[in-house]
């Protein structure tokens, strides 16, 4: 591990907006990564997939999984700049705990209170 390739971002890679890990753009099981494999974060620098044109530029937080309509799965990333929620296909070598992490997040932390739901009401006692 080198602490001083000052290069990286040269060589076609970038570090994590959010782990500071390095990336490079070329992944097993995607042709462009657009965020990182460790955290899942990834930064807003397109305004259409892949141009690189977006002046926002903030860091993007993944929010939760998506299956599309051709069965693959994605992240969806919501900006912290500007609100804007994007999806992205998952690259092969993506941290699978750090997805799963993700999927169980609104199961573990309810944005309700999981009593609402009408299997966990508990019945009150008949008042006669
Ligand atoms: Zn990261
Ligand atoms: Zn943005």
């Amino acid at each position: 591990m080198k602490h001083h390739d000052r290069n990286a971002q040269n060589k076609g890679g970038f570090s994590c907006v959010h782990c500071k890990a390095h990336i490079p753009y070329q992944s097993f099981g995607t042709k462009q990564r657009n965020h990182c494999p460790v955290c899942l974060w990834s930064r807003h620098v397109d305004d259409l997939v892949g141009d690189r044109r977006s002046v926002c530029n903030q860091p993007m937080e993944p929010v939760s999984i998506a299956a599309r309509t051709d069965g693959e799965w994605a992240i969806v990333h919501r900006c912290t700049g500007c609100r804007q929620l994007r999806m992205n296909r998952i690259a092969g070598d993506d941290d699978e705990l750090a997805l799963l992490a993700m999927a169980l997040r609104p199961l573990t932390d309810p944005a309700f209170p999981l009593d609402m739901l009408p299997m966990y009401r508990v019945p009150k006692p008949t008042e006669h």
